[in-house]
């Protein structure tokens, strides 16, 4: 069932949480919800499910009907909480079925949902235990069985792993993803947490200080963020940011900063900014490399660094170094490129993957 926000906003206390946000989410999408602590998450699944008023202005349709004057009840929505929220003195087995019960659904079909739905959670074997015999990820499903059995339209999760190890995130992942494949349910997920977003989405929202900031897939956030924001959001360890301006040289664009220029000559601009424009220029650490190899030269530019902390990813090695005032972090192959602590190196910029940001606006040009 596809659901669309239009014009959603919020207020507590006269001051607003959500502002003027609108949505389109398609059936069958799995659309992740992301923004640091605070800025209005939870705030919008409770106005999505009408556990909050919202605005006069704002309006909800779910599969194009009008529900934003409807109870929580009349909108087939199931929402897993943050916390849960399992009924600790009943059984797994009364926690998944509970609310079918209260619903008058007759037993025997409340039995054939409850199998087909704990088979595919793979929880068969938890169903007589209470909630507090369970580990966090057993808990998780249990709380995601409860919600699926009314087989909502649209499921919403507040940031449903945020209690489980790394290990066990990294599972549940694989298993929400499968489940969603299965089901093909349209899912809003919420979390502040960069990796669970890119690695779980069909289209990723981006939101901060109630704010929509960006809607796109993975990749575009991760590769054409609108703003800022979004580009030191997205991505661990973070962009790079360069300040200086936009020059010619030899007909060709750059950003100058500390006297050298960094060749964006391929970049694409949403409009022309006029030279000596004051800029942000971005670089992911995975395109600043140990050598220039048989990278472009004419999109690459090495630069003198001083090296300043190491940090071993296994695989990788992200190196911390200083060109002059400002702070930057490649990520170097390990085996083939060595780096020392302390050292003066000499590293290489590619910008043929580059933002570049005003630095009046922190909007993308
Ligand atoms: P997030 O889920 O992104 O961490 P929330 O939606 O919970 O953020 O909260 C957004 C903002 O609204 C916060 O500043 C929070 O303090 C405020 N807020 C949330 N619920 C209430 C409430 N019932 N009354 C007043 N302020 C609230
Ligand atoms: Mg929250």
């Amino acid at each position: 069932m596809s659901l669309s926000v239009k014009n959603l906003s919020k207020q507590f206390d006269s001051k607003y949480v959500l502002r003027d946000i609108n949505l389109e989410i398609k059936a069958g999408e799995f659309l992740i919800l992301l923004g640091p602590s605070g800025c209005g998450k939870s705030t919008f699944l409770n106005c999505v499910a009408g556990l909050e008023s919202i605005e006069k202005e704002g309006k909800i349709f779910i599969n194009n009907q009008n529900v934003t004057e409807k109870a929580p009840k009349d909108r087939n929505i199931a929402m897993v909480f943050q916390s849960y929220a399992l009924y600790p003195t009943m059984t797994v087995r009364k926690n998944i079925t509970f609310g079918l019960f209260c619903r008058g659904v007759p037993k025997a079909k409340i039995e054939q949902i409850l199998n087909k739905t704990v088979e595919m959670l793979q929880i068969n074997d938890l169903l007589d235990r209470k909630p507090a015999l369970l580990s966090g990820g057993q808990r998780q499903r249990v709380a995601i069985a409860r919600a699926m059995v009314h087989e909502p339209d649209i499921f919403l999760l507040d940031e449903p792993m945020s209690n489980l190890d790394a290990k066990l995130r990294a599972e549940m992942r694989i298993e929400l993803k499968n489940l969603h494949r299965r089901l093909n349910s349209t899912i809003v997920f919420v979390t502040h947490d960069q990796v669970e977003a890119m690695t779980l989405a069909t289209k990723i929202v981006v939101l901060n200080e109630g704010v929509l900031q960006q809607v796109g897939t993975p990749d575009d956030v991760y590769r054409i963020p609108v703003n800022r924001f979004v580009a030191e959001f997205i991505g661990s360890p973070g962009m790079n940011f360069i300040y200086g301006e936009l020059v010619k040289s030899d007909q060709k664009i750059c950003v100058q900063a500390q006297g050298v220029n960094f060749p964006v000559s391929g970049y694409e601009f949403q409009n022309s900014p006029e030279e000596g424009h004051p800029v942000i220029l971005g670089v992911r650490p995975e395109n600043v490399h140990a050598t220039l190899g048989d990278r472009n030269q004419s999109t690459t530019l090495g630069i003198d660094v001083r090296v300043t902390n190491l940090e071993n990813l296994g695989s990788d090695v992200c190196v911390f170094c200083d060109f002059h005032e400002t702070k930057l972090i490649g990520r170097f192959l390990k085996n083939t490129e060595k780096p020392v602590y302390g050292e003066q190196i000499c590293i290489w910029v590619d910008c043929s993957d580059c933002s570049i940001f005003s630095q009046s606006t922190e909007k993308r040009l």
